[in-house]
Protein backbone atom coordinates (compact mmCIF):
# COMPACT_ATOMS: atom_id res chain seq x y z
CA UNK A 1 0.00 0.00 0.00
CA UNK A 2 1.50 2.99 -0.52
CA UNK A 3 0.61 5.94 2.07
CA UNK A 4 2.78 8.89 1.11
CA UNK A 5 2.37 11.45 -1.18
CA UNK A 6 4.90 9.81 -3.64
CA UNK A 7 4.80 11.52 -7.36
CA UNK A 8 6.23 9.08 -10.61
CA UNK A 9 7.58 11.86 -13.05
CA UNK A 10 7.71 10.30 -16.35
CA UNK A 11 8.43 11.41 -19.91
CA UNK A 12 7.25 8.25 -21.94
CA UNK A 13 4.81 10.14 -23.86
CA UNK A 14 3.89 7.07 -25.83
CA UNK A 15 2.84 5.44 -22.34
CA UNK A 16 -0.89 5.49 -22.26
CA UNK A 17 -0.43 5.97 -18.49
CA UNK A 18 1.63 9.18 -19.14
CA UNK A 19 -0.15 12.50 -17.97
CA UNK A 20 2.04 14.42 -21.08
CA UNK A 21 0.93 18.08 -19.87
CA UNK A 22 2.61 17.64 -16.69
CA UNK A 23 5.38 14.53 -17.60
CA UNK A 24 3.94 12.68 -14.81
CA UNK A 25 2.68 8.63 -14.65
CA UNK A 26 -1.29 8.67 -13.61
CA UNK A 27 -0.55 5.73 -11.98
CA UNK A 28 -0.67 5.10 -8.15
CA UNK A 29 2.00 2.93 -8.02
CA UNK A 30 4.13 0.82 -11.05
CA UNK A 31 6.43 -2.06 -11.05
CA UNK A 32 10.19 -1.28 -12.32
CA UNK A 33 12.05 -4.29 -13.04
CA UNK A 34 16.19 -5.00 -14.54
CA UNK A 35 15.72 -5.21 -18.26
CA UNK A 36 17.06 -8.36 -19.69
CA UNK A 37 20.94 -8.89 -20.94
CA UNK A 38 21.78 -5.21 -19.66
CA UNK A 39 25.34 -4.30 -18.03
CA UNK A 40 25.65 -0.90 -18.86
CA UNK A 41 25.61 0.00 -15.09
CA UNK A 42 23.34 3.09 -15.72
CA UNK A 43 19.66 3.64 -15.74
CA UNK A 44 18.62 2.03 -18.41
CA UNK A 45 19.26 -1.66 -16.18
CA UNK A 46 16.14 -0.38 -15.21
CA UNK A 47 12.99 -0.21 -17.39
CA UNK A 48 8.84 0.37 -16.41
CA UNK A 49 6.75 -2.61 -16.66
CA UNK A 50 3.40 -0.98 -16.47
CA UNK A 51 4.15 0.59 -19.36
CA UNK A 52 1.41 0.31 -21.87
CA UNK A 53 1.47 1.08 -25.74
CA UNK A 54 -1.19 4.06 -26.55
CA UNK A 55 -1.65 3.96 -29.78
CA UNK A 56 -4.42 6.83 -29.68
CA UNK A 57 -1.11 9.20 -28.92
CA UNK A 58 0.56 8.19 -31.87
S1 LIG B 1 3.30 3.33 -16.49
FE1 LIG B 1 5.53 3.59 -16.52
S2 LIG B 1 6.02 4.32 -18.59
FE2 LIG B 1 3.82 4.61 -18.26
S3 LIG B 1 3.60 6.72 -17.53
FE3 LIG B 1 3.74 5.39 -15.72
S4 LIG B 1 5.93 5.36 -15.20
FE4 LIG B 1 5.75 6.13 -17.30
Amino acid sequence: MMQNKQKINCTVQSCAYNNCQENQCTLKQIIVTPCQDCNTQKADESMCSSYKYNQEKQ
